[in-house]
């Protein structure tokens, strides 16, 4: 028997074509899963991803799906669970449109809230009626810690991660008798196309309230959602870990 923590399992992961969902992906492929992610655009490198699940002895796929779209999501979730049950979700999308809450258009508002928000609780729908069957399952749901402690010039985004943190510990409760884990996690600053668009100044800054000092690599965000994902937090349910270098302690 493979030692791997994921050796086997069917692993949903939303927004796996870059950043930290990418690095989930792989994360997960080295650990023997069958991975299928859903984002509008394929990861760049398909060879690459290709190779990492032969070498893990898993597999690769990409479903073309808009998170935030009800029909897209269950179309998307439902070709996933018909080639195997459905053992892990990562609700990982998410976008920024920040801006002042005076200036906010609601377009802005409600373009963060269905990404970021909506979209969990639309892939979660789908993926849990499976999971309750078979009672076992895991879904994480990659929250942000201004969810926890809020930031000025994202109300939409701290609104969206603070409401994923309300709908993980709803779910957990829900589900859990029949042998399904929700968990969260809430990273700070992490090195990705998100992140690259703030200006150096304001990086700056924002490094300088991080106790750890520096920023986390896509792959630190990555260990934790594999450890929640799998059996080695059996007992962890409705639980927001933070990965944020001690910036929301
Ligand atoms: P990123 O590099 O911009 O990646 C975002 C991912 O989400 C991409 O794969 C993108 O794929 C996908 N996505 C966006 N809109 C989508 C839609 N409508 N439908 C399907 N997929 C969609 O961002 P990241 O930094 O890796 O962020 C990943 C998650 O971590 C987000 O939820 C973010 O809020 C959270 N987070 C990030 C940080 C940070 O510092 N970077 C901190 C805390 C939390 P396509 O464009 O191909 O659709």
């Amino acid at each position: 028997m493979s030692g791997k923590l994921l050796n086997g399992k069917n692993c949903i992961v939303t927004g796996g074509s870059k950043g930290i969902g990418l690095a989930i992906v792989k994360a997960f492929l080295a650990e023997g899963a069958n991975v299928d992610y859903l984002s509008r655009s394929e990861a760049e490198d398909r060879t690459a991803l290709e190779a990492a699940a032969a070498a893990g002895g898993g597999t690769v796929r990409w479903t073309a799906c808009d998170v935030g779209d009800e029909k897209s999501v269950d179309a998307a979730v439902e070709a996933a669970a018909s080639r195997g049950p459905i053992d892990v979700v990562v609700n990982n999308a998410g976008v920024t449109r920040d801006g002042l809450v005076f200036r906010m258009t609601l377009e802005d508002w409600k373009a963060v809230i269905d990404t970021n928000l909506t979209s969990a609780f639309l892939v979660s729908r789908v993926a849990a009626r499976h999971m309750i069957k078979k009672r076992s399952g895991s879904i994480v749901n990659v929250s942000s810690v201004v969810g926890i402690i809020g930031n000025g010039g994202q109300t939409n985004y701290s609104a969206s991660k603070a409401g994923l943190i309300g709908f993980t510990k709803s779910l957990a409760r829900e589900v859990a008798t029949r042998g399904v884990r929700v968990n969260a996690v809430a990273p700070g600053f992490v090195e990705t196309a998100m992140t690259d668009k703030i200006p150096e100044e304001a990086k700056e800054k924002l490094k300088g309230q991080i106790p750890l000092g520096r920023t986390a690599r896509p792959e630190e965000i990555a260990s934790v959602v594999l450890f929640l994902a799998s059996d080695m937090a059996s007992y962890v349910t409705g639980e927001v870990v933070k990965i944020d270098g001690g910036m929301g302690m």
